[in-house]
């Protein structure tokens, strides 16, 4: 492996501080790196690969739909419509109830898409522009230049400044914070239902239902970005119907594809009638044939087995263990989390922990310094469960 590492760090921009492993191919929920060593994988990529790798199933549909789709024609143009377009459109949108989409490349691409239907929302109620957007601390909303600027973490912003202009920082969860930054610009609110890079850290119940309140009197757009959170993690295909809050426009990506990368964002008729007119967004690739027959396909699999039943099961199982690890080790601070979709704060740092699960053969990854972060494939079993807390306990002690 040492020689392929060496090979792409000449070439590939170090952006990123790469754990030693060349990874190979999957097969169920284990990854299998070039030197044939199995790993059990509890990243899933970064929350995408929900599905898993590779079983007879996914084999079949996703790998068939998609070999199919190659052979047929995997781009045309947003100039004319398409079969799988039409499908992952009907589809999405009936599982996220919400009434229009729009396809991305990519996750950051999608809160593009959400700042600027804020905006036009806005502008084309009062003509100005100069209108402001809520988001939260410590909130990840990815890294492109708009996606950054709403981004709660200055750290990640700070050599980019200047940012897009006036988004105003609350504190999640505290809704007295929000109001305080509430003014006749304020267009829309924008949140992660469950944060994500920033630690593993849910909505509040009533914080959620005040928002909505609140954006209701005002006329204010409820956004909610579902990247990490979305796609069946919390035991719903998105974790605001946990919660009965329904945003106005709300955004996915990581799982939709489950490894082709696609993003959308959607919002209701309402907002859809009064934003994004013909002209005002594009993309080239955005929804091409390829990856809106990933997400039709992904989408076909996850009724057909039922996931966010599975879920919510396998996630209450996942809960009682880490809540029993963290009860019996003294540096866990915390368990924190939504199904799928875990933290566990440690009053260390986690990265030796991390780097030890490699070695024996388990990929975990951080979320922050101090925070393990679990987001495994959603079709995990109990077993699997049971697996990955051995390995763990046994690199913690
Ligand atoms: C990953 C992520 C993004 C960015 O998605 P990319 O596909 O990496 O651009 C945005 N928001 C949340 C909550 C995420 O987890």
């Amino acid at each position: 492996m040492q020689e392929y590492i060496d090979k792409a760090e000449q070439s590939l921009l170090h952006t990123y501080n790469r754990y030693q492993i060349v990874f190979d191919h999957g097969q169920g929920v284990h990854l299998y790196d070039t030197d044939g060593k199995a790993y059990l994988d509890f990243c899933a990529g970064i929350a995408v690969n929900a599905l898993g790798y590779g079983d007879a199933e996914l084999e079949k549909e996703l790998i068939d739909a998609l070999s199919d789709q190659v052979r047929k024609v995997t781009h045309i143009s947003n100039y004319y419509y398409s079969v799988p377009a039409m499908e992952a459109a009907t589809k999405l949108t009936k599982v996220a109830q919400m009434d229009r989409v729009f396809f991305t490349n990519s996750g950051a691409e999608a809160i593009e898409g959400v700042i600027k239907t804020a905006r036009k929302y806005a502008y084309l109620k009062d003509g100005s522009t100069d209108h402001e957007i809520i988001a939260m601390d410590h909130s990840f909303h990815g890294r492109t230049m708009g996606a950054l600027s709403v981004t709660g973490n200055a750290h990640y912003r700070e050599a980019f400044e200047p940012m897009i202009g006036n988004i105003r920082f609350a504190t999640m969860n505290d809704f007295d914070s929000v109001l305080a930054l509430v003014n006749d610009k304020t267009c829309a609110i924008l949140l992660e239902t469950v944060q994500g890079e920033g630690g593993i850290h849910p909505a509040d119940g009533e914080f959620l239902q005040k928002l909505r309140k609140l954006c209701d009197e005002k006329d204010i757009l409820l956004m909610f970005d579902e990247i990490q959170c979305g796609m069946g993690r919390c035991g719903a295909m998105f974790a605001w119907q946990l919660y009965g809050v329904r945003p106005d426009v709300m955004a996915t990506a990581k799982a939709l594809g489950c490894g082709v990368p696609v993003g959308a964002f959607m919002m209701t008729e309402k907002v859809a009638k009064a934003s994004l007119v013909a002209g005002d967004h594009g993309s080239t690739y955005g929804g091409n044939p390829l990856v809106c027959r990933a997400i039709s396909t992904v989408l076909d699999l996850f009724e057909k087995r039922n996931l966010t039943d599975h879920v919510k099961e396998v996630g209450e199982y996942l809960t009682e263990k880490l809540d029993a690890l963290a009860a019996k080790h003294d540096q866990i601070v915390e368990r924190r989390g939504i199904g799928l979709m875990q933290g566990l704060e440690f009053s260390c740092e986690v990265g030796p922990i991390l780097l030890k699960c490699l070695e024996k053969g388990l990929v975990l990854i951080n979320a922050g310094t101090n925070i393990i972060r679990f987001v495994p494939p959603l079709v995990i079993e109990k077993e699997d469960v049971d697996e990955m807390i051995d390995i763990l306990e046994e690199c913690l002690s």
